[in-house]
């Protein structure tokens, strides 16, 4: 089992020292980056210690019922306030991600102030800008990871509702309900836990997922429909959407969220991208099933990086270009996949 008793003492030390904590979560926050924020929110107001939470952009409508949103600050939003948060913390808490870039506008503030950071993060391959990183890839998502530190710091089982729902929501949106990433029968045992302490699973599950607008629903029949294209030889599937097709939808960020996961439904579909085009550049996820490194490959040709089976990157070109250039080196990948059937 995964030892993390050797982050206690320099954690309890951290905290303990600290004043003014800062807790922040990385640009376009997803469900782990607020639900663990709001998790250790929870924790550490319980105990005592005055948090401030900050992200740097805006959060999706999905998140914004949860305890204690109104609490986070929103850099691009307040700028001032968010200044003045970083400039006054002395502990500087940075929550599911390992890059400085995933700071937004916020980087070179949070990266050069005199507080001391610490990293909590399941991403691989962390890069060094915290005092203390604690970075976990064999956790399904930070919260879990945050939540056995938190048992390791302190013996009370602290628990609460706010608490829990925060972390549950954490675990649901990075394993998509249970249907991938890495959980385990620890995931599990956690999540039992936060069933009996009164997380309502239901109203959870329909406050994060049930949420979507007719627009989005209609974008995604057309994306299935229209725009995605299926690669047998090579085992893959790719949707593009172009500005022209997310204005025609009344396209609002995040509706694109969850549409790369799709095509991996289809039976002889290991690997998975989406395109959306940007001003000037193309952003792209990507999705594999088994042991396609999505990662390297996003990393590799498109300056990006993530998870094994969950990555993305950007290309800065047309679609067409972008997509031509993508049925090139997937060309260079098939045998990986051939190897893996
Ligand atoms: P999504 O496809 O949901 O936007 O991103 C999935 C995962 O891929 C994220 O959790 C993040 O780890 C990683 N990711 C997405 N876009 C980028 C990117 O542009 N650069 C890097 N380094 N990682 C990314
Ligand atoms: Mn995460």
């Amino acid at each position: 089992m995964l030892d993390l008793s050797k982050y206690t003492k320099e954690l309890i030390k951290l905290f303990s020292s600290s004043e003014n904590i800062l807790l922040i979560c990385h640009i376009n926050p997803d469900g782990d980056a607020i639900g663990s924020q709001l998790a250790l929110y929870h924790y550490l107001t319980a105990k005592g210690y005055k948090v401030g939470m900050m992200t740097p952009n805006y959060l999706q409508d999905f998140l914004k019922w949860m305890d204690g949103v109104d609490q986070i600050n929103i850099y691009i939003k307040d700028r001032k306030i968010c200044r003045k948060l970083i400039g006054e913390a002395d502990l500087i808490v940075m929550l599911d991600f390992n890059q400085a870039n995933r700071l937004g506008e916020a980087e070179d503030l949070v990266v050069k102030s005199n507080a001391k950071k610490i990293l909590i993060d399941h991403h691989l391959d962390p890069q060094d800008f915290a005092d203390l990183t604690i970075s976990e890839p064999s956790k399904c998502s930070t919260a879990e990871l945050l939540h056995e530190l938190i048992c390791e710091i302190d013996q009370t089982q602290f628990m609460n509702k706010p608490y829990a729902e925060a972390l549950y929501v954490g675990i649901i949106t990075d394993t998509g309900n249970f249907e991938h990433g890495s959980y385990t029968s620890r995931t599990f045992r956690i999540v039992a836990d936060l069933l009996e302490s009164g997380v309502d699973k239901a109203r959870v599950l329909n406050l994060i997922y049930n949420n979507y607008s007719v627009n989005r629903t209609r974008l995604q029949g057309y994306a299935l429909n229209k725009r995605m294209v299926i690669l047998s030889e090579y085992f893959t599937a790719y949707i593009f959407l172009t500005k022209d097709d997310l204005k025609e939808y009344n396209h609002v960020k995040g509706d694109t969220e969850g549409f790369v996961n799709l095509p991996l439904a289809i039976k002889g579909v290991l690997f998975s991208a989406l395109f959306i085009e940007k001003d000037g550049f193309i952003k792209l996820s990507f999705r594999s099933k088994g042991e396609f490194p999505s990662n390297e490959f996003a990393s590799k040709y498109f300056n990006g990086g993530g998870h094994l089976n969950a990555s993305g990157g950007e290309y800065s070109d047309t679609m067409e270009n972008t997509i031509n250039y993508f049925l090139k080196v997937l060309k260079e990948n098939v045998w990986r996949f051939e190897d893996k059937m």
